[in-house]
């Protein structure tokens, strides 16, 4: 039984980590209601972040969620208004 909640632990931690193709299982995106303060772009490690016309916005393409810089979205932990959500 706790055998299998590791396991399972162990496959829900993958996702957040590029498959063996290199490709993007998640994300982080800027929702609408970002109030342009620019508080979470010097904090990505991989500037993934940039002003956008009206709202700072996330390069999903390039956003790893923090995976091997951070045990948490940096992003997220400095926005005021909490308005990154993972994808
Ligand atoms: S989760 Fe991390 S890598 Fe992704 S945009 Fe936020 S700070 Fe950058
Ligand atoms: S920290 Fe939050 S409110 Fe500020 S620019 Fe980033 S996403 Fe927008």
């Amino acid at each position: 039984m706790e055998l299998n909640a590791v396991i399972v632990t162990l496959s829900t931690k993958n996702e957040s980590f590029h498959n063996r193709n290199g490709e993007k299982n998640m994300a982080h995106r800027i929702t609408d209601t970002c109030t342009y303060c620019g508080a979470c772009e010097p904090e990505c490690p991989v500037s993934a972040i940039s002003a956008g016309d009206d709202i700072y916005v996330i390069d999903e393409n390039v956003c790893t969620d923090c995976v091997g810089f951070h045990d948490h979205a940096a992003c997220v932990e400095v926005c005021p208004v909490d308005c990154i959500i993972k994808v």
